[in-house]
């Protein structure tokens, strides 16, 4: 298919050395804009288009997209014919010309120049999603970790209840909660053949995750999250920090704050189980003829009454930090 052959002006072919030094953000916004607006890559006021010479240097400013279905010249190899979407904002540093280019055009025309001006490219763009990520988002470690230390109490109330409502119960009063309700259904017997009993659902039961026996410490994960934060090791000057030290913080942080996270989750869903909502759908569901555990369950402030029956039942005290609202942590932002 012969493609139509560009008119290119006079103007993109006259050399522009406007670039002695690395175009900065500015350049880049300038160039992304102007193609953004439909206007073509040869009519930008610092394009020249020439083909680079033989191993010519180069470095990769960045990368730009032309709107979908549009392509563009390339001064490497297609000079007045159509090719690219995706381009390159590149450098030359020997003659201070840039050009907007193929992505992978350079290639053929110094490939170990493009192999490394390439891999820079990448370097530079994680070097800067690291710096903001941390500018944007490290400051709000101190508040993420007194959130989690406002957390921890009901952390450790939580799991102690794993215990007295999980193994404790069961051993003393011989009702196993978890057996009974580990999907978060809540089943009554609808019918059997042959001596064979058919379920259905009477209710659904949140927070289950309570009592689940492989569930690990939440206020371990709430500490090991703290922990974290508290050992960052934070640079002085971020944007100056060595690559490696800033990128160890920032994975130390991103993971500190997935850590707190999943903690603060788990929590939440856990405290649901002692609802007073919750408590009287078992006690509705535990009273039931057909219900294959027979149980009774009230919440009366901050005590817990369980037992299999109304009478004499069990007294449970809850903490008071369950009264509390799970504490927040800072958002996180990525842009
Ligand atoms: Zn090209």
């Amino acid at each position: 298919m012969p493609l139509d052959r560009i008119e290119i002006p006079e103007s993109a072919l006259r050399p522009k050395p406007d670039f002695p030094t690395l175009p900065d953000k500015s350049v880049v916004e300038e160039v992304r804009d102007w193609v953004k607006s439909g206007n073509p890559t040869y009519t930008w006021r610092g394009h020249t288009h020439t083909k680079p010479g033989e191993g010519a240097e180069v470095q990769y400013v960045a990368d730009f997209q032309l709107p979908k279905g549009q392509e563009a010249p390339c001064p490497c190899c297609t000079p007045v014919t159509a090719k690219f979407n995706t381009g390159l904002i590149a450098w030359f540093p020997e003659t201070h010309l840039v050009r907007l280019m193929g992505q992978h055009c350079f290639r053929r025309i110094n490939p170990e120049g493009h192999q490394a001006a390439y891999k820079d490219l990448q370097d530079r763009i994680r070097r800067e999603g690291s710096i903001r990520y941390l500018i944007g988002n490290l400051w709000k470690a101190k508040e993420a970790s007194s959130a989690l230390e406002r957390a921890k109490p009901i952390a450790r109330h939580l799991d102690d209840l794993q215990d007295i409502l999980g193994p404790k119960l069961k051993r003393t009063l011989q009702i196993d909660l978890w057996r009974y309700m580990r999907d978060g259904a809540l089943m009554v017997v609808s019918g059997g053949t042959d001596g064979k009993q058919f379920y259905t659902r009477y209710s659904t039961v949140t927070g289950t995750q309570l009592l689940d026996p492989a569930r690990t410490s939440m206020a371990q994960k709430v500490e090991t999250a703290q922990r974290l934060l508290e050992n960052l090791d934070l640079p002085d000057d971020i944007e100056k920090a060595d690559d490696d030290d800033r990128d160890r913080v920032a994975r130390r942080f991103n993971r500190a704050m997935r850590v707190a996270g999943n903690a603060i989750a788990e929590i939440n869903e856990c405290r649901q189980f002692v609802t007073p909502l919750n408590v009287a759908t078992i006690r509705q569901w535990g009273s039931r003829l057909d219900a294959p555990l027979q149980v009774y369950m009230r919440r009366e402030g901050l005590v817990l009454h369980i037992g299999q029956t109304e009478d004499e039942p069990r007294s449970i005290n809850l903490d008071g930090c369950l009264d509390l609202p799970t504490p927040r942590l800072p958002e996180i932002v990525i842009e």
